[in-house]
């Protein structure tokens, strides 16, 4: 688009127009404006008047001093517009308010006369159409900063950005930035006068770039001010916050200085060792040097206050009473004497030797026995405070031991965190679910507990957090577990075990009668006389709403019972309340378990086992099916490994001893044989389900019916031989729950039945076996044809 170079020269049009004037105040007009304004003078409106009946157009021009009321033509700037009267608008106090729109510029050549209006002669100044390389130079550079202007005035409107891209002609250029730009009058008037394109370009330019910069500067000092108020707000709020958890801390006079003289007092109570005092001394004098208020004040107040509330001195009075101690495991349980009498030697031996160096009791049995209910009996025999921990499902070692200060949000461990809870240092301890610890990358904990546990080590037990030396060598432990199976190795090593077995249906009643309700009715404010339910009833709600060795959701039912007795006693005015077996439903809804007797029907693949799992003994039905195939033993079923190898060694048993059994001595290699075991809710793993799976497989392969009031439990070896298992009182107690008569137990068990009460015994016919042999004897009548 290079055009040659156009001479620059105003291009004069040869008509001249004789038009009114009307001199303006405060107002330049740049040719495309449309734009109102107010007319007041007389002399202005006559002009106006004249021009309606014309052609409707005026020659409006600035006077040079707004000030002049009645201007001379020397008053008025030599240049102006001539624009076009749109509208016209009367308003009140004489005024008139004109609509125009601009035409083009145009110079005064004459005052043609000055009453009773002005009329001049004008010639037209028009937009000459110059282009070259410095007019397009100079435009980008004005439109440039102009659009920088309009941004910055927040003038910009597409309309606007989008006229002045469409541009090409200097004159009309600058027209369109001088109607936007609020210069003063002078300025604009130098704009609109002057001829030269390029020098008004350069003007133009000139004027805007003076307005940026003011702009520029505007805006500085207006972020000041506002950063300034700002600042001050925020200083203000936070002055304000500082204030309130000040207040709320009751520290609002003495400030850091107050808070330590208080820790410091605190602390010169506690008689620590003089390394141990120094330490937290120099945590409190660390106060007086951060700004009160400060996160890092907080953690250092946080930790202050952990150190000065633990029971580093503090004690309660033992005494080891025996008969006390066996007048309170009495009062507070019923039966258990076993049990009764390993604690009460326990605390023999402790008062003799005087000191707690000896083995850490574990009281072993499944949920709801009373484990942790005996802890609390002997906690308050010798009169200690009671602290409890489950150690149930912890795997990170710092939940022990604490976290360090430097983790945010760190605490010390529950170790700790339990001694000050229990207030002195010579609480009794209780550790619960010691089985139930696993370990993973995040350290080991029974290795941590390891430590607190030993005598040797445990008087200078050291918290993360703390980093201080806790003695913990008064405090007695005691722990509790489901099982011994899967207490680590190390910590089983320095326990003395005490065994806690189920109860069953008769003394479950007992402690229903004797303790639990009572408990409970007192619980639900209810008196003896609300209430009347029968030991029948109460045998109900153990058999059908129950199915546990121990008695905590027994205990759960009776409170349930309890509530709405307490709701119809509330709502229906009632005195008392009778529960019978009829009537049991409405009170604990539908039976929860059918206490069925095992009917005697004897069935071909489906034998009765006995398990012993961690909440206690339970019956469970094996059952084999065999088809043809190729010899494929499948096992399914919540099974263990260990499980899965004694039906393994069961069906080799039986193989090696085909031709006595008088079996196809090929029998597996045209059959797949298929044996189940129904899940319970519980993972069932052990050896001791090894006769069960024999038998259930012999019974298939012959063909022959296994009576079902038969049930077995016991480990087999691959030439027969049956194996001891454990827990042959809780096994007995489920077979006699499920209405079993008739049992086999391994022959080196017999020594367990001393614990069965003797009415139970009397119930079942057990056969003690010590070869598979026996086994099937007993229960097909004789291994040969
Ligand atoms: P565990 O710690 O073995 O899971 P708990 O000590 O919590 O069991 O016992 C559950 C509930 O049963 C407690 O209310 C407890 O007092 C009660 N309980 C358990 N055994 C007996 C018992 N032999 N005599 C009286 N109440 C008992």
């Amino acid at each position: 688009m290079n055009k040659p170079d156009t001479q620059i020269n105003p291009i004069h049009l040869d008509k001249i127009d004789e038009l009114p004037l009307i001199p303006l105040r405060g107002l330049i007009l740049f040719p495309e404006m449309i734009i109102h304004f107010d007319v007041g003078r007389d002399k202005s409106i006559k002009a106006l008047e004249a021009a309606m009946t014309l052609n409707q157009e005026v020659v409006l021009v600035a006077q040079k001093d707004l000030e002049v009321e009645d201007p001379k033509p020397e008053d008025i700037y030599p240049i102006g517009t001539r624009a076009t009267v749109k509208q016209l608008l009367k308003m009140p106090g004489n005024l008139t308010r004109v609509l125009v729109e601009v035409q083009n510029r145009v110079k005064i050549e004459e005052y043609l006369s000055q009453e009773p209006y002005f009329e001049v002669k004008v010639e037209d100044v028009l937009p000459m159409p110059v282009q070259n390389k410095e007019t397009k130079a100079l435009m980008r550079m004005v439109r440039q900063a102009f659009l920088e202007y309009i941004n910055l005035t927040r003038k910009a409107t597409p309309d606007l950005m989008m006229g002045i891209e469409g541009i090409d002609s200097p004159d009309e250029l600058v027209d369109m930035v001088g109607a936007n730009l609020l210069l003063e009058i002078e300025e604009s008037q130098d704009i609109l006068q002057e001829m030269h394109p390029i020098t008004r370009l350069e003007k133009t330019y000139e004027y805007l770039v003076k307005e940026l910069e003011l702009l520029e500067i505007e805006k500085d000092i207006d972020d000041k001010v506002k950063n300034q108020m700002d600042k001050q707000q925020k200083e203000y709020f936070l002055r304000e916050q500082i204030r309130v958890i000040q207040e709320e801390l009751g520290e609002g006079h003495g400030g850091a200085t107050g808070i330590v003289e208080t820790y410091l007092k605190k602390l010169y109570k506690l008689n620590l060792a003089d390394d141990i005092k120094k330490k937290v001394e120099d945590e409190i004098f660390k106060l007086n040097k951060i700004p009160s208020g400060s996160s890092e004040a907080g953690v250092v107040q946080t930790y202050v206050e952990w150190v000065l509330d633990l029971p580093w001195n503090k004690e309660t009075k033992e005494t080891i009473d025996i008969k006390k101690a066996r007048e309170i495991l009495d009062k507070d349980h019923y039966a258990l004497y076993k049990v009764k009498e390993r604690v009460l030697e326990y605390l023999a031996v402790l008062k003799l030797s005087n000191q707690l160096k000896g083995p850490i009791l574990c009281l072993v049995g499944p949920p709801g026995v009373g484990k942790t209910s005996i802890a609390k009996s002997i906690a308050k025999a010798l009169g200690r405070k009671f602290a409890r921990m489950s150690l149930g499902g912890m795997r990170d070692e710092a939940e022990i031991r604490g976290h360090r200060r430097t983790y945010v949000g760190a605490i010390p461990g529950r170790i700790i965190y339990n001694m000050k809870q229990a207030g002195s240092r010579n609480p009794l301890f209780l550790l619960d679910e010691i089985d139930k610890m696993s370990q993973d990358f995040r350290g080991d904990p029974a290795s941590a507990l390891l430590e607190v546990l030993d005598p040797e080590q445990n008087s200078t037990f050291t918290d993360n957090y703390l980093e201080l030396p806790f003695d913990l060598s008064k405090v007695m432990f005691v722990t509790t577990a489901n099982t011994v199976s899967t207490i680590p190795r190390p910590l089983l090593d320095r326990m003395e075990i005490i065994e806690v077995s189920g109860y069953i249906e008769e003394e479950k009643l007992n402690i229903a009668t004797k303790y639990l309700l009572p408990k409970q009715l007192k619980n639900h404010g209810l008196k003896k006389s609300n209430i009347s339910i029968s030991d029948e009833t109460i045998r109900d709600v153990i058999n059908y709403y129950t199915r546990e060795s121990g008695v905590r959701e027994l205990e759960r039912q009776l409170a349930r019972i309890c509530r709405v007795v307490a709701k119809e006693i509330v709502e229906e005015d009632k005195k008392r309340v009778t529960i019978n077996p009829k009537n049991i439903e409405k009170f604990l809804g539908l039976k929860k378990f059918r206490y069925e007797k095992v009917e005697g029907e004897a069935e071909i693949g489906l034998v009765n086992g006995l398990a012993w799992t961690s909440v206690g003994g339970d019956t469970l039905q094996i059952e084999a099916v065999s088809m043809p195939g190729k010899g494929t033993l499948d096992l399914t079923g919540q099974l263990g490994d260990v499980m899965k190898e004694s039906a393994k060694a069961g069906i080799s048993y039986i193989r090696s001893k085909a031709a006595e059994f008088d079996l196809d001595p090929d029998f597996y290699k045209n059959l797949d044989i298929h044996l189940h075991v129904p899940e319970g809710a519980i993972p069932k793993d052990g050896p001791s389900a090894g006769i069960t799976m024999t038998t259930a497989l012999f019974s298939l392969l012959t063909k022959k019916p296994v009576p079902q009031n038969l049930a077995m439990t016991g480990e087999i070896t691959l030439r027969g031989r049956v194996l001891p298992i454990g827990g042959v009182k809780e096994k007995l107690l489920a077979a006699h729950r499920a209405g079993i008569t008739n049992i086999i137990i391994p022959k080196e068990n017999e020594k367990d039945l001393e614990e069965i009460p003797g009415d139970i015994l009397e119930k079942l016919t057990i056969n003690t076996v010590s070869s598979m042999e026996e086994v099937i004897k007993i229960v097909f009548g004789g291994s040969k044809k």
